[in-house]
């Protein structure tokens, strides 16, 4: 595609600031306009497992990240109350060449900061809320909160689940509330006064599960994220802080190896989960999706991050290796539609890893040099 091709990115998430650093790489001058006024540290970690550090190291940022999260030495899933050990997997020398990189834990904004550095300085956008699209046949507008209008060539919705850009491309249709919702928290692990935890474990309950992981080289800081029931969801906003007693309720009976851990939990909130139904339709005129704008997922896999990582791979490549904005498309929905899909349906069945599992077919894909798949 020609080089002075106006491409406007919506959402400075893991997928468009992904998206922008390949494209700046290979030469489209792009903006990406994000609603926030900043990127805040919010309490959350992430799972980065190889296929998406393979990504990070074409753009020169395995390093950082690496330096900032933890490589973890293993992921053991347990029962919620024998506390047998159900499937553990090793990540050592040997696994990152199988894989092609390591499995990573980190904070999710030390990871928005690194990809930050990853773009031309200035080239996020900030406090730019979209409101609008209007498409004609010479361009599409954005319009914005801050009164700002845009015209651009092609626009990449990247405004995760609830994408307005998917709203003007398919019409308005919600996400819809899974009946679950995330307890998180980050402490210190001088909370854990010596009591020793492996790198990352996941406790599996029968309709519930928790998973506990360090998030930092020196393992001196540790994210619980814990997925129970819930009923219905009143609040507005992504999150509300809730008690350590609510969390250990909601998992009371799992064994006393988790309960000496979340006894000394801070900083409790609680996340609803949304989720759509699968939908591959992505795009349309000048606006195509990815990530989370059309299909977010249950993460439970630890997938959806990684999806999006590599949607943005794909679409740039696409980007860079088609003419017209159709044949991008079409080659990218045709690349990505099936990978997505059955990471989504893995996510649903909450099966991943909670006893022997391929795990080849996910964590060796290599989205920067894997094959582009032909449109039917
Ligand atoms: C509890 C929980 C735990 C998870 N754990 C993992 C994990 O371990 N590993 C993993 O791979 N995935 C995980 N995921 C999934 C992952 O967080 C998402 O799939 C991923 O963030 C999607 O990336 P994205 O770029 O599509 O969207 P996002 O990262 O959501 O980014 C969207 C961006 O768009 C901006 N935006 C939204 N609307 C507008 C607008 N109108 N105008 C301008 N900007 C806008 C937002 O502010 C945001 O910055 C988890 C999800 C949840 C809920």
């Amino acid at each position: 595609m020609d080089r002075q091709t106006r491409i406007a990115i919506v959402g400075a998430g893991l997928g468009g600031m992904t998206l922008a650093g390949f494209l700046q790489r290979a030469g489209f001058a792009v903006t990406v306009y994000e609603q926030a006024p900043a990127f805040s540290r919010i309490g959350a970690g992430i799972i980065l497992s190889a296929n998406v550090m393979k990504v990070l190291r074409r753009l020169g940022l395995e390093q950082l990240i690496i330096e900032h999260g933890i490589k973890a030495a293993s992921y053991i899933s347990r029962a919620w109350d024998t506390g047998e050990t159900m499937y553990r997997i090793e990540f050592d020398a040997a696994s990152e060449v199988r894989f092609g990189g390591p499995y990573l834990n980190i904070h999710r904004g030390d990871l928005h900061a690194v990809l930050e550095k990853g773009l031309v300085p200035g080239s996020i956008a900030f406090n730019h809320r979209l409101m609008a699209l209007d498409e004609t046949s010479e361009a599409i507008r954005l319009v914005f909160d801050n009164g700002t209008r845009v015209d651009a060539d092609i626009v990449v919705g990247a405004d995760g689940v609830n994408s307005k850009v998917r709203e003007f491309l398919l019409g308005p249709d919600p996400p819809r509330f899974i009946g679950a919702a995330a307890h998180r928290a980050i402490f210190p692990t001088t909370a854990l006064r010596g009591l020793q935890i492996p790198d990352c474990t996941k406790w599996w309950g029968r309709d519930r599960h928790l998973l506990v992981y360090f998030m930092t080289s020196r393992r001196d800081e540790v994210y619980v994220i814990g997925v129970a029931p819930r009923r219905s969801w009143e609040h507005d906003g992504p999150s509300v802080p809730n008690s350590r007693a609510e969390l250990i309720e909601d998992f009371a009976g799992f064994h006393a190896d988790l309960h000496r851990v979340l006894e000394v939990t801070t900083d409790v909130s609680i996340w609803p989960i949304f989720d759509r139904e699968r939908c591959d339709n992505w795009s349309g005129g000048r606006i195509v999706l990815l990530g989370d704008a059309c299909h977010p997922m249950r993460p439970y896999m630890a997938g959806g991050g990684a999806m999006a990582i590599e949607d943005a791979t794909i679409l740039s490549r696409c980007l860079v290796q088609f003419d017209e904005p159709t044949e991008v498309y079409r080659w990218y929905e045709a690349t990505r539609v099936d990978r997505v899909g059955a990471v989504q349906r893995i996510s649903i069945e909450n099966s991943w890893m909670r006893g022997p599992t391929d795990t080849d077919w996910f964590y060796c894909y290599d989205p920067c040099v894997a094959p582009l798949t032909r449109p039917a």
